[in-house]
């Protein structure tokens, strides 16, 4: 196996092997732009290193083969005395990764070559600033010496020479510089800076490919599922010097804007300095533009190359590149990082330019950035005073008065207060003051905090880990640069910026959702440019997808909205909804009975009320289908709380004031008790134990739909058997609902077809789907009780309790609820699907579970071959376009 790879015999599409960093340097050297020469080393190398402590036994005559010829054609020897070659180090993994190591530069300088570098030069100034940049990378990076233990000496020297820029340090001082820094590592690191420039080079791969190990890396590896035995390849490339004077420097650049999409100049240029300069913000850079000016030659140039490179990578680029004197020579570029809305826009502005085509333009793009895009944002254009910044760990636009503890934020809610709760970091016990809060602002923990992962759960705006905010909840107050904000003060949170700002920002509502709403059309002369690019890339995936999407919804009002965003029916209406409010009482009554005849009585009153909002259902989704769920949650759900009641009872009898109708509740509740209701007396077996709730409902249904086509409406209602485990269940109420619907149709004189169905969301039910399919024409994937079933997690409680920790110890890199766990559940997914089909090949097949609006869980839900998703009305567009994305991805679901 070969280890070593010249610039020259890679290319961009060997991203494993190389690396990102390596393969793109390749693409562009054989694209024949300007690349300083160099050679990466191996992937596999850094395996070999990790599995065995020790580098491949070929490797160091392979390197010192590639070195020989990078150094013949340089004309010049690493390290040489009189005239140096010198190399940068640098990481590269395929996936860029925080904690992976920073370049070294200058390697091959040591006490004797920096003279000769200053005499090729011309310059002792640059050779000695040269050799202190060395020292001080290699000490932090390689040896682990403590970088700031470097910047405090540099401070020192600067102070001492009353300056406030590095640049204005001479050579005699920059040596003085050199002697120190060499003190420092000899003292921190227990060895002498070494001398040998090859010694310098093996000791900086070697800590290139550790770096691989540490915990920051290893953490996000797990959080990101990229897996741990990728390893990372080794740059080594001849450098060019950007600190050679006022005709040399170093710059950033785009071939577009990156939070815009627009064509244009886009960068940021530093002149006389060299690598990390430009992005530590040492000294002031100047706008990209400005290089026009500077140095046209090289401006023209880089223009051309960005131009190339845009062409050929047909995506907006990102560049690192570095002028000496006068000689432009590029060290990086990737295809690069932009906003969510630039993302649409960019995509749909390369369609145009007939770069990409539609299939491609839909891979550009992904739903949590359309998610993003449709959340609130703090209107641009307000005069605001930001407090800090800390993580965006949940989108959204919050304002609410400052409160310390939850109690507060309950209680002050309560009032009609909007507040924002403000915590050091949060655990369970805060979750009623998340719940009653708008947003939540924490200053320590990170995207897989308590507050971070408990927020994104329930939709909440939160910022966490704003390290400048010191919080101090026995004084209810927080200090940030001086500034106090005290309890009942009014602050503003940005969770899709992680920006804290004093006082109330106005908020807008995101024009996605207007133009979803239909408020705001593409077509319209003052639409704006994202609002038609999202417009575009929604027809392209609707163009493309396979899946349907129907919208979970129990009400007109909701449908309607589905409608509007795109919903092709509903997928799961909830007619648990139905029973509480004013009507809880009846169901009250109809637990209660004690007679046949009181039971038919509350039956009889709720029919007519069930009857009524199927009527407006199948108005509201006229020629869709929709799929009623019969009763799903344990009855005593609809029953006042144990302890609330219990203690009613107890006062009542202290003042001998007897109350019947309480007496009996209480031991309905009591009776109706279960330790694990989740597990007990709900969906269908409620069905099978209360005569005639199920038949009821059932009746509604089909009166609403006989009244809908006598109305010439065209109602498509689906009935929906919950929580069956057996298909001896689903007959049982199969048989009862076809006499009723039977009747119905003789009473009403209308022919009804209405379709009987069942939910998979229990593992039995799953495992015996080929049975369950003789008696259901459609299957509809429950994924939120089979994910609580399979798991043996109770999905009430668990994300509160253990997920934190799980998170963070990346036993899983994101909750099971929110993307199907696809070797888990998914797996009784698919075989179901299979073993349904098998029975019945027309068989209807969807999902209905929070998943149905989740990306990633969209492409896998593609892939398994579902006929629709069903999910919340807000996350529609999220699933047409995923299940567009799907549908035309070759790769299925990576989205990295
Ligand atoms: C499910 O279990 O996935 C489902 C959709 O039903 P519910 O969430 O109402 O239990
Ligand atoms: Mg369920």
């Amino acid at each position: 196996m070969k280890f070593v790879f010249d610039f020259t015999e890679g290319n961009k599409d060997l991203k494993d092997l190389l690396g990102g960093k390596g393969a793109n340097l390749a693409e562009m050297t054989n694209l024949g732009l300007p690349v300083p020469p160099g050679f990466t080393i191996s992937t596999e190398a850094c395996k070999v290193y990790l599995d065995s402590g020790d580098e491949p036994a070929a490797l160091r005559d392979e390197v010192s083969a590639h070195l020989t010829a990078l150094e013949k054609k340089m004309g010049k020897k690493l390290g040489q005395a009189d005239d140096p070659l010198l190399v940068s180090v640098r990481s590269g993994a395929k996936f860029s990764m925080p904690g992976m190591m920073d370049t070294v530069l200058n390697i091959g300088l040591s006490d004797k070559s920096v003279q000769g570098l200053a005499k090729q030069a011309g310059d002792d100034r640059f050779a000695w600033d040269s050799y202190r940049r060395l020292i001080q990378m290699f000490g932090k990076t390689v040896l682990g010496v403590d970088g700031e233990l470097f910047e405090e000496a540099l401070e020192k020297a600067k102070d001492a020479k009353k300056v406030t820029v590095d640049t204005d340090l001479d050579a005699a001082e920059l040596k003085k510089l050199v002697t120190r820094f060499k003190k420092i590592v000899k003292a921190e690191a227990g060895r002498d800076f070494p001398q040998d420039p090859r010694e310098q080079m093996d000791l900086a791969i070697h800590a290139v490919f550790d770096s691989w190990n540490t915990e920051r890396a290893k953490l996000y590896r797990r959080q990101e599922r990229i897996p741990h035995d990728l390893g990372t390849a080794v740059n080594v490339c001849s450098m060019v010097f950007g600190n050679l004077g006022p005709d040399s420097g170093t710059g950033v650049a785009f071939t577009r804007d990156p939070a815009s999409g627009h064509q244009g100049v886009y960068g940021d240029y530093l002149q006389n300095a060299q690598g990390e300069d430009v992005v530590a913000g040492i000294r002031n850079t100047v706008p990209l533009a400005d290089l026009e000016r500077i140095d046209k030659k090289s401006y023209d140039q880089l223009m051309q190359i960005m131009e190339t490179l845009e062409t050929h990578y047909k995506d907006l680029c990102d560049i690192e590149f570095t002028i000496e004197r006068g000689q432009l020579w590029m060290l990086q570029t990737r295809v690069g990082k932009r906003t969510a809305g630039a993302a649409f826009r960019i995509a749909t502005q390369l369609v145009d330019q007939g770069l990409i085509d539609e299939a491609e333009a839909l891979q550009r793009v992904n739903g949590a950035q359309l998610a993003q895009l449709m959340f609130p944002r703090f209107d641009e254009d307000a005069k605001v005073k930001q407090l800090g910044r800390g993580i965006a760990a949940s989108p959204g636009a919050a304002v609410g008065k400052a409160v310390f503890d939850s109690y507060t934020a309950i209680k002050w809610s309560r009032s009609g207060e909007k507040v924002i709760l403000i915590r050091r970091e949060t655990n369970p016990d805060d979750l009623d003051g998340m719940i009653a809060a708008e947003g939540i602002l924490t200053s320590r923990g990170g995207k897989t905090s308590h507050a971070a992962v408990v927020a994104r759960g329930m939709g909440k705006t939160c910022v966490c880990g704003a390290e400048d905010l010191e919080v101090d909840t026995k004084r209810r107050r927080l200090t940030v640069n001086g500034h106090v904000v005290e309890e009942g003060d009014v602050v503003s949170i940005d969770g899709s910026t992680g920006k804290v700002y004093l006082g109330e920002v106005p908020v807008v509502p995101s024009p996605v959702v207007e133009y979803f709403e239909g408020r705001m059309h593409a077509g319209a002369d003052d639409a704006d440019e994202l609002v038609q690019a999202v417009h575009r890339i929604m027809a392209f995936a609707d163009g493309k997808r396979r899946l349907r999407v129907r919208a979970n919804a129990d009400n007109a009002e909701d449908a309607l909205r589905a409608r509007r965003f795109g919903a092709q029916g509903i997928g799961l209406c909830r007619t648990e909804h139905m029973f509480l409010g004013e009507r809880r009482e009846l169901v009250e009554h109809l637990i209660l009975a004690d007679t046949e005849e009181e039971r038919e009585n509350a039956l009889k009153e709720l029919l007519p009320l069930q009857k009524r909002d199927f009527v407006e259902l199948f108005e509201a989704m006229d020629g869709l289908p929709v799929t009623v769920r019969l009763l799903d949650p344990p009855l005593h759900e609809f029953l006042p709380d144990i302890t609330e009641l219990s203690v009613r009872v107890a006062l009542a009898e202290s003042r001998k004031d007897h109350n019947e109708n309480d007496l009996r509740l209480l031991q309905a509740v009591h009776r109706l008790h279960e330790q694990n209701p989740m597990l007990g007396l709900r969906g269908v077996r409620l069905g099978l134990v209360i005569p005639g709730l199920f038949t009821m409902q059932v009746r509604a249904i089909a009166e609403a739909a006989a009244e809908r086509k006598e109305a010439k409406g065209d109602p498509r209602a689906e009935i929906m058997i919950p929580l069956v485990g057996t298909v001896q269940e689903l007959e049982i109420v199969r048989e009862e609902a076809e006499q009723v619907i039977a009747e119905v149709e003789r009473t009403t004189g209308v022919h009804l077809k209405l379709a009987l169905g069942t939910m998979i969301e229990l593992p039995r039910a799953a495992l015996t789907a080929g049975q369950l399919a003789e008696a259901a024409e459609f299957f509809s994937f429950g994924t939120n009780d089979l994910t609580q079933t399979v798991w043996g997690f109770s999905r009430d409680d668990v994300e509160a309790s253990f997920f934190t920790a799980y998170l963070e110890k990346g036993i899983f890199g994101v909750s099971p609820f929110e993307t199907i766990d696809k070797d888990g559940v998914g797996k009784l997914v698919r075989d179901a699907v299979a073993a349904g089909r098998a029975t019945r090949p027309d068989l209807k097949l969807g999902v209905c579970g929070e998943h149905g609006g989740d990306p990633e869980s969209v492409h896998f839900f593609h892939e398994v071959g579902l006929d629709y998703v069903s999910c919340s009305p807000f996350r529609i567009p999220v699933a047409r376009l995923e299940a567009g994305r799907a549908a035309s991805s070759s790769t299925g679901s990576d989205h990295r």
